[in-house]
C-alpha cells in the first residue's frame, strides 16, 4: 500500500516431499525494498558450523533497525539457518552437519552450474547493453534452475537456496573451519571487488580461483558470469554481476557475541561501500589495513597425517611459515615414536584439525602458499 512502511517479510520454503518421515522447512528473511539491487546472505550451510548463525542474529537486528529508518537501498535476503536437514542430524551425541547422513553428500557441493545450458539458451538473446544483458542472463539462470529436478530433500534444499541467491549482486555464504583464522574463498575475476571485504573482515588468507571443483554454493552464483563473458567475448559485454564469497568465520568453537557483532558490522560496512544500504551514522573507525593480499587457491597446501597418532601442533594459526617449518608432530601412542609434519611451501598456516588423535591420511592443516601448484579438485571433501 502506498505510504505504508516497508517491513521485513518472512518466506517459508518447504524442503521435504509430501509424506516423508520428517518435514523440513527453510526460512528466508527479506529486508528492504524489492529493488533492482539484491544482497543474499546465508549462515551455516554446513549445519554444525555455528559462528554464522550468531552473526545472522546481529545482522537481523541491525537490518530491522536500518529498514525502519529507511536506510536500505537494496533487497537484503538473510537466511539465518541455511540447513534445517543438517541441523537435525546428530550421531551419538555429536552434531553432524557437513554431510547428509542418508547419502553421504556434502551439503556444499554439487550445486547446479547453469553456464553450459545458458551458452545454448542465450544464443541470439544478448545485445550491446551490459545492464540489459545482466537482466536477461538472470532470467535465463532462473529458468535453468527451475528445470533442476531434485532427487531428495538435500537437493531440494540446494535448489531452494540457489533460487534465492542466483539473482543477487552480492552473495555471502558464512561457514567456519575446524580450527582456523578467518579466511575467504572467492573467484579470481572478483579480486578487486573482494579486496575491501577481505580487509574489513581482517581475513588472514583470501583464496581465489576460477573453478574450485566440487561446485560449491558461492561458485554456482558467480562462476556463470565469467564463463559466459568468455563464451560471448567480442560479441556481447557481460560483467561479473555477482560478487560471491564463502567466508570462513574462524573455527567451529569461535562462537562469541564479540566476534559475531564485529563480523556483522564488517559485513554491513561492506554493503554500505557497495551502495546497498546507508549506516545510521558514519563509521568512525578508520578503514582497516588488509592482513593479506589475495592468493591462488591452487597455492594452498593441505597437510595430511603421514601416520596415525597423537597430534601436537608446533605452529599457531595465522603464523607465517617457511618451506620445511615443522607444523606438527604425531606420536604413535604404542611405540612412542614420533614423526614431524613439515610445510612444503612458504605461506600462512590458516586452518588445522580440531582432533588431537588422527588417522593416516587425515587433513591436519592448510597453508596458503604464494605459488600455484595444484589443479582439479581444490576443496577438501
Ligand atoms: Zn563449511
Amino acid at each position: 500500500m502506498p505510504g505504508q512502511p516497508i517491513t521485513m517479510r518472512v518466506q517459508k520454503h518447504p524442503v521435504s516431499a509430501p509424506h516423508g518421515s520428517a518435514i523440513y522447512e527453510l526460512n528466508s528473511f527479506h529486508f528492504g525494498p524489492a529493488a533492482e539491487k539484491r544482497v543474499y546472505i546465508q549462515a551455516s550451510l554446513h549445519a554444525d558450523e555455528v559462528p554464522g548463525m550468531l552473526v545472522a542474529q546481529f545482522l537481523r537486528r541491525r537490518l530491522t533497525a536500518l529498514e525502519a529508518a529507511g536506510k536500505l537501498r537494496a533487497e537484503i535476503v538473510l537466511v539465518p539457518a541455511a540447513n534445517p536437514i543438517g541441523l537435525s542430524q546428530a550421531v551419538h551425541g555429536a552434531p553432524f552437519g557437513r554431510f547428509d547422513l542418508r547419502t553421504g553428500a556434502n551439503f556444499n557441493r554439487a550445486f547446479k552450474h547453469v553456464a553450459a545450458e545458458l551458452k545454448q539458451t542465450l544464443e541470439g538473446e544478448l545485445g550491446d547493453d551490459a545492464a540489459a544483458n545482466v537482466r536477461i542472463i538472470r532470467r535465463h539462470a532462473r529458468a535453468a534452475l527451475a528445470g533442476w529436478k531434485p532427487a531428495d530433500d538435500a537437493e531440494t534444499l540446494k535448489k531452494t537456496l540457489l533460487e534465492l541467491a542466483i539473482g543477487a549482486d552480492i552473495v555471502l555464504d558464512l561457514h567456519c573451519d575446524n580450527e582456523a583464522v578467518l579466511h575467504i574463498y572467492s573467484g579470481t575475476p572478483l579480486a578487486a571487488a573482494i579486496a575491501p571485504l577481505s580487509a574489513l573482515m581482517q581475513s588472514h588468507a583470501t583464496l581465489l580461483t576460477t573453478a574450485s571443483g566440487g561446485e560449491p554454493f558461492d561458485e554456482a552464483c558467480s562462476r556463470l558470469w565469467w564463463e559466459l563473458a568468455q563464451h560471448f567475448a567480442e560479441r556481447h559485454p557481460i560483467p561479473a554481476a555477482c560478487v560471491a564469497a564463502t567466508i570462513e568465520l574462524r573455527g567451529e568453537r569461535d562462537v562469541s557475541e564479540q566476534l559475531a557483532e564485529a563480523d556483522a558490522n564488517a559485513i554491513l560496512r561492506y554493503l554500505t561501500l557497495n551502495g546497498m544500504l546507508e549506516l545510521e551514522s558514519a563509521d568512525e573507525n578508520p578503514f582497516p589495513s588488509p592482513l593479506c593480499a589475495a592468493t591462488a587457491l591452487e597455492a594452498v597446501q593441505p597437510l595430511l597425517a603421514p601416520q596415525a597418532g597423537v597430534l601436537l601442533y608446533r605452529k599457531a594459526l595465522g603464523e607465517r611459515v617457511e618451506a620445511g617449518s615443522v607444523i606438527a608432530e604425531l606420536i604413535d601412542p604404542v611405540s612412542g615414536e614420533s614423526s614431524q609434519v613439515r610445510a612444503g611451501t612458504a605461506g600462512v598456516f590458516f586452518a588445522r584439525s580440531a582432533f588431537r588423535h588422527v588417522l593416516r591420511g587425515m587433513n591436519i592443516g592448510k597453508i596458503a602458499g604464494r605459488t600455484a601448484f595444484r589443479e582439479g579438485q581444490l576443496l577438501s571433501l
